[in-house]
Parts: C-alpha cells; sequence; structure tokens
C-alpha cells in the first residue's frame, strides 16, 4: 500500500526535489502540503512540478488532523521544522526531518516524544548517501589520526553554520577520538574566527558562496601525510535517494534516529 505524504516547504529548493521525487514514486502519495503562504490553494498552482491537485494548508494541526498521513516530510528552517516535527509525532504521526539546525536539546526533547508515543522519526543532517559514508570513513580514519579539521562549503542562503553535517561527522569522529588539543599550544588569532570554531579540539570551517550547494572536505594530518575524505553535492537530487530510504524506513521505527546510517545496509 502506498505511504501518504504530507510534505512541508513545497515552494523550497530541497521542497521542489522531493516533490518530483515522491510524486514519481509508485510507493508514495503526496496528499497535502504545508505551506504558511498559500492556505486553500492546490499544489499545482504554485509549483509548476506538480500537475497534481494536492490540498495547501498554513497550519500544521489543521493538515495533521484532516489528512492523517503516514508520513510528514520537513523541509523547512529550523525553528518552524522544530515545532511542526514536535505536533506531528504528538499526535503519532510519523516524521523525517532533512531541516537542518536543531540544538541537541531539540533533538533530545523530539527523541523523548518518539519513545513515548512509540511514534518513528529520522532526523537526517544530510540525505546524501555519499556524505553518510563520507563521516562513518571519518569516524574509521580518526581513531588512527587523531588531528583532523573540517571544511565545509554551502550556498550562501544557509542560515545555520556550521552545517548539521559538519557538527553530526564531529559527534562521529567523537566517538573514536578521546578530546585533544590541536594546533600549536600558544596559537592565537589575529582576526578573531581565524582558527574556526571549535568542539573538542577539533576546528570547522564554514565557507557560504553563490554557486555552492553542500560540500564538505574532512582533512586529516599526520607525520608526513594527509587524509582527505570529501563529498560534494552539486544538486539537491543528490539527496533524494536518502529522502527515499527515509521515508522507507521510518515506517518500520518506533523512536528516533539521528542520521541515515541507522537504517543503511552498511555490512
Ligand atoms: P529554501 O529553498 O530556503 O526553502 C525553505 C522553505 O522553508 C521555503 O519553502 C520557505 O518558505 C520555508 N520557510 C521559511 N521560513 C518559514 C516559516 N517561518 N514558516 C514556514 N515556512 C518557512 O531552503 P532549502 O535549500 O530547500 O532547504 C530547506 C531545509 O533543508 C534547510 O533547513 C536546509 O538546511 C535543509 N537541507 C537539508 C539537507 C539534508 O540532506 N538533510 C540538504 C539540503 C538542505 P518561504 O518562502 O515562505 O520563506
Amino acid at each position: 500500500m502506498a505511504i501518504n505524504i504530507v510534505l512541508a516547504g513545497p515552494r523550497g529548493k530541497m521542497g521542489t526535489e522531493a516533490i518530483k521525487m515522491i510524486t514519481n514514486d509508485e510507493n508514495f502519495n503526496l496528499i497535502a502540503c504545508i505551506d504558511r503562504k498559500n492556505n486553500g490553494k492546490s499544489l499545482d498552482e504554485i509549483n509548476h512540478v506538480c500537475e497534481n491537485s494536492i490540498p495547501i494548508y498554513d497550519n500544521a494541526k489543521t493538515c495533521f488532523e484532516e489528512m492523517e498521513p503516514d508520513v510528514f516530510v520537513d523541509l523547512t528552517i529550523p525553528k518552524i521544522g522544530f515545532e511542526h516535527t514536535k505536533l506531528a509525532l504528538q499526535l503519532n504521526i510519523r516524521a523525517v526531518v532533512g531541516t537542518s539546525g536543531f540544538t541537541e536539546a531539540q533533538i533530545d526533547e523530539l527523541s523523548l516524544l518518539a519513545e513515548q508515543n512509540k511514534t518513528g522519526c529520522i532526523i537526517a543532517p544530510n540525505f546524501a548517501l555519499g556524505a553518510v559514508l563520507m563521516m562513518l570513513f571519518s569516524k574509521m580514519a580518526a581513531k588512527y589520526f587523531p588531528d583532523v579539521e573540517i571544511i565545509e562549503k554551502h550556498h550562501n542562503n544557509k542560515v545555520d553554520a556550521p552545517s548539521g553535517t559538519a557538527l553530526k561527522t564531529i559527534e562521529m569522529i567523537k566517538q573514536s577520538r578521546d578530546p585533544k588539543k590541536q594546533g600549536h599550544p600558544e596559537e592565537y588569532e589575529i582576526v578573531e574566527g581565524s582558527r574556526g570554531g571549535e568542539i573538542e579540539g577539533i576546528r570547522v570551517h564554514s565557507m557560504r558562496l553563490p554557486g555552492l550547494v553542500a560540500h564538505q572536505e574532512v582533512v586529516f594530518g599526520s607525520k608526513s601525510q594527509l587524509l582527505t575524505i570529501k563529498h560534494d553535492s552539486f544538486h539537491r537530487e543528490s539527496f533524494m535517494d536518502g529522502l527515499k530510504l527515509g521515508i522507507n524506513e521510518v515506517i518500520k521505527l518506533q523512536k528516533l534516529i539521528y542520521g541515515l546510517e541507522h537504517v543503511m545496509d552498511l555490512d
């Protein structure tokens, strides 16, 4: 039976790609969208990638209660995405969240809610399967190369920094590396921020430029050698295989997972 889906953020760049992917998949059925600007209109009136007349709501609660979706997909901004996801889980609607920038406290709150309500939720800082592998390979490498810095590059419309992918990469590296102060013990910055942000000694540098989509290099340094693990997303379609996997897998879950690696076959 097809999975009935509600999507928030249908006019966005990710939302537009997601509509194409969902409406082209015979196992998925897009039944409504949430968009603050187009209440009462239908999707074909506001987004040229969709020819079907799918209802649009500006109120997530009304949408969830009237449409009763199997899965809710959020591709908006952190503040709104958090509110939507909390509401979905409160109503026992499974959620797949691509929106980045949730705080640790927000993820913990959603995790508790998902567990209490036995409702599946996947928060994926990066849906690109290559990026998930980059993070896993970084975790493996950090065991042998504890000196590491991250350079992440995104388009200049991104509001949060560092990226959710960089934060998730650090979280995974931390699982195989003890905290370590890197660089010269007496290093100092002439220009504030030159050495980037820092978590447990890992430096992270965020670049924002037009022309970029989503790119990350994890650079490991050691005696006379460098190991660089690099991933590039050149177009938002790179995220759609992971979103599809997330929708198919969230149906089987009764708790929240953070990161697609938990539902990928990695044996
Ligand atoms: P985008 O093109 O700017 O789209 C954002 C969408 O959110 C728009 O439809 C926008 O509608 C809506 N929105 C913004 N503020 C809102 C508000 N206050 N209330 C309701 N809706 C609001 O961004 P994007 O590139 O599609 O990215 C969307 C999200 O996905 C971001 O959080 C981004 O970081 C994340 N992302 C995740 C992945 C992943 O793999 N997990 C990959 C790429 C991006 P308006 O026009 O009304 O503002």
